[in-house]
């Protein structure tokens, strides 16, 4: 039972057995607590939007509704529930896959510049439609790094949709340069809502959001950072998150290089 505490306070090397012992436990409960929450999550996270669609469903099949305009709000509900669904399932799968160690990354030669200028452009009308400036300031011949293309665009959309989502006003700064001759730098800046201080070490979990009723407002599952992080990871990188309440947040992300790739590229 892992409930049943061995004796510590013996200092011979029985004691020091039941501290280890003791350590495992707390190390499995807290693995099977984690666990438990996960897939209460997830339930709870594919139940929500099940249960929008299918009410809503009913209404429109029924002609429970009073005009064609009600008719048309609850389809946008539906279309917008089920474009969820599809972005949690996805996430899922990429999550289920680094878990066991499965990531097929195709890994090439990378011009990041390009990559960012692509999710940059990709992004722009949304920026546009919210009335945010989105400034990127992209360091030319930066040296190509080891990467794969579409994850690498994964990560960045991720990065520029939170930060488009949680800013109301004001500016989403990307910004790539040379950090050293082994790195470069990528900065995600915004100028939005932020993240309390207290929430700051826990935002890369899986499932976390900052305050359940933000979350309801802006939507989103809580396992983009998780992804965005293992994905980094994965091919080489770091990532670095500083914000401050009703400031802004900033990501920095870093990225090796290819030694030499400079030479080899003009
Ligand atoms: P979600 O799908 O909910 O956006 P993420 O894993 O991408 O999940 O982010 C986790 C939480 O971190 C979000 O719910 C949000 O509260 C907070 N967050 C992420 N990026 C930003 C940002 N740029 N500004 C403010 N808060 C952010």
């Amino acid at each position: 039972d892992l409930e049943t505490r061995v004796d510590v306070s013996t200092r011979d090397e029985t004691g020091s057995l039941a501290q280890a012992i003791n350590d495992l436990a707390v190390d499995l409960k807290r693995y099977r607590d984690s666990r438990r929450e996960f897939f209460a999550n997830v339930s709870h996270e594919l139940r929500t939007p099940i249960t929008y669609l299918g009410g809503y469903a009913r209404i429109v099949k029924e002609g429970l509704y009073q005009s064609e305009e009600e008719k048309k709000q609850y389809l946008t509900i539906m279309h917008k529930e089920a474009t969820r669904l599809k972005r949690l399932i996805e996430d899922l799968f990429d999550l289920a896959k680094m878990e066991e160690g499965k990531m097929d990354l195709e890994m090439e030669a990378i011009d990041i510049k390009e990559v960012l200028e692509n999710v940059v452009e990709r992004m722009q009308l949304r920026a546009e439609e919210k009335g945010i400036d989105m400034i990127s300031t992209l360091e030319n011949n930066v040296p190509f790094l080891y990467g794969d293309g579409m994850r690498l665009e994964q990560i960045f959309y991720n990065l520029l949709e939170n930060a488009l989502c949680y800013t109301e006003k004001g500016t989403v700064t990307v910004d790539l340069k040379l950090e050293s001759e082994e790195r470069v730098l990528i900065s995600i800046e915004d100028t939005g809502i932020g993240i309390p201080a207290e929430e700051q070490p826990y935002i890369f979990e899986r499932f976390y959001r900052v305050e359940k009723s933000r979350a309801r407002k802006y939507g989103g599952t809580g396992l983009g950072l998780a992804i965005t992080k293992e994905l980094i990871e994965w091919q080489g990188g770091s990532i670095d998150m500083s914000s401050q309440e009703g400031k802004g947040t900033r990501f920095d992300i870093r990225f090796p290089i290819i030694p030499d790739e400079k030479e080899e590229q003009t």
